[in-house]
């Protein structure tokens, strides 16, 4: 063979990529024959007629709450002694070892000795001819610059559940491509076919007749029509310990028009001037409110644009508002932005900033910009205050990501909504962005296990 001898020290940090482990610290132990992990809940299990094992590693060396886990097929159980003679039986496996720029097999037994300092030692048998030892050295290989953080070391290759209705969304599609791109695993699961057992102490989600396992995060894309339920398999996706990239609580909240601009208000975002009523008797005071016709009437839950009407004059606003509460539906009232255009202004915000704008211009003759309504949309340069005002209204709701839409008015940018499962295929289209990959990269950055930070309020 020709290869070049890899010079060692007595420890060095070493990568098991088999195992998706892209760093350990290992100890370079010549006084041993066999290599060893210290393993933890080593459970045996049977796939393809092959005996397999699964087990925890706690890769980080006195830390004992980052917890990775692995699965590898068994290749022999074998009698070892430890240094202090202690004899166990332990399951061997075979993975490979990247050392340096080289990269072999090697067999490695399992242990779940406590009183092991490295996670790794690495025997004789594995060194063949390949390792030459300084042991009065440490390190000599440094530590693989690609991999050298904590964070990127626990992201690596993560379980991610994208909850929607339909694969074929391009949304859906996109959010699969961007997770495959960065060597995650994506599962789409439809809510509606997502059932719950809510049992002390234990949640969990069952899918098409099965339990399903541990997700390091998930994608919540839940439509309008569905945010009961949506909102309920998410919670339980949250309380099993996933990072979900938008917390149920902030979703419910966004989904109620008039609960968002209460809470926007509050925090001094520029707004509409809203109004909201119960009885038929306060309509006039409540058109006064707003400046008087023409003026817009919306339904609290209404999306796409269904459920927005603009009343021209006085008498058709007090009809449609009439006719509304006649129905018993929840509308609010709302100052017409006219200077606006028919034009509004996406923002999507993704884990604090602006990655895309842009702008959707309504059809003539219609003021709903909603691309559902035939709506356009082009590439826009958004001011500083745009841009603050946006991230700041996602801030509010305490959402990663967010559709902001604003107004531009006399007096500035005004928040007409904030959308928590904002659709890509526009904003992509418009800006040339790969905004799926920039959410799979925040989920990467953020997911820690039982970590869901709210930061809204309501
Ligand atoms: P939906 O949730 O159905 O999209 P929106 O509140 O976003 O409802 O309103 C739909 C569209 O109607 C907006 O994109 C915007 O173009 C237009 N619109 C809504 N409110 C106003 C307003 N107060 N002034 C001017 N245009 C508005
Ligand atoms: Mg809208």
């Amino acid at each position: 063979m020709n290869q070049t001898l890899i010079t060692v020290g007595w420890r060095e940090w070493v990568s098991l990529p088999d195992l998706n482990l892209p760093w350990l610290k290992a100890k370079i132990d010549t006084g041993a024959r066999t290599s060893c992990l210290h393993a933890f809940s080593i459970e045996p299990f049977i796939k393809d007629d092959q005996n397999w094992i699964r087990f925890g590693i706690h890769p980080h060396q006195d830390d004992t709450e980052t917890e990775m886990y692995c699965e590898a097929r068994v290749i022999d159980e074998r009698m070892v002694s430890d240094s202090g003679g202690h004899r166990e039986i332990r399951y061997v496996i075979s993975t490979h070892i990247v050392l340096a720029n080289q990269s072999w097999p090697i067999e490695i037994t399992l242990t779940n000795r406590d009183n092991m300092r490295f996670r790794m030692l690495l025997g004789r048998t594995a060194m063949e001819q390949r390792i030459v030892v300084h042991p009065n050295a440490s390190y000599l290989l440094g530590k693989p610059a690609a991999i050298a953080t904590k964070k990127n070391w626990e992201n690596h290759n993560m379980k991610i559940a994208i909850l929607s209705r339909n694969k074929k969304l391009y949304s859906t599609r996109r959010l699969i491509e961007a997770c495959e791109q960065r060597g995650h695993e994506p599962m789409v699961l439809d809510v509606l076919r997502s059932y719950m057992e809510v049992v002390p102490s234990k949640p969990e989600v069952h899918f098409k007749g099965q339990a399903l396992n541990a997700f390091d995060a998930v994608i919540p894309r839940i439509g309008a029509s569905v945010t009961f339920y949506g909102t309920a398999v998410l919670r339980q996706f949250e309380m099993m310990g996933a990072f979900p990239l938008n917390e149920s609580v902030a979703i419910s909240r966004s989904r109620d028009k008039l609960r968002s601009l209460q809470l926007l208000s509050r925090k001094g975002v520029g707004l509409p001037n809203t109004g909201f009523a119960h009885d038929p008797d306060d309509i006039q005071d409540l058109i006064k409110m707003v400046g008087g016709a023409p003026l817009v009437i919306k339904l609290l839950e209404g999306t796409q644009g269904i459920g927005v009407v603009l009343a021209e004059t006085k008498k058709a606003a007090e009809s449609v508002i009439e006719a509304f509460m006649g129905l018993k539906a929840n509308i609010m009232v709302q100052q017409y932005i006219k200077e606006a255009g028919g034009a509004d202004i996406r923002c999507l915000v993704v884990g604090g900033k602006v990655v895309a704008a842009m702008k959707r211009q309504a059809l003539p003759g219609e003021f709903r910009s909603n691309l559902h309504r035939g709506g356009s949309a082009s590439l826009v340069k958004i001011t500083p205050t745009e841009r603050a005002t946006a991230v700041k209204a996602a801030t509010v709701m305490g959402l990663n990501v967010a559709g902001v839409d604003i107004l531009r008015s006399e007096r500035g940018p005004l928040v007409m909504e904030v959308n928590s499962s904002p659709g890509l295929e526009g904003i992509e289209t418009a800006s040339g962005k790969d905004i799926a990959g920039m959410i799979i990269e925040f989920i990467e950055k953020n997911a820690k296990p039982h970590k869901t930070k709210t930061r809204g309020k309501g």
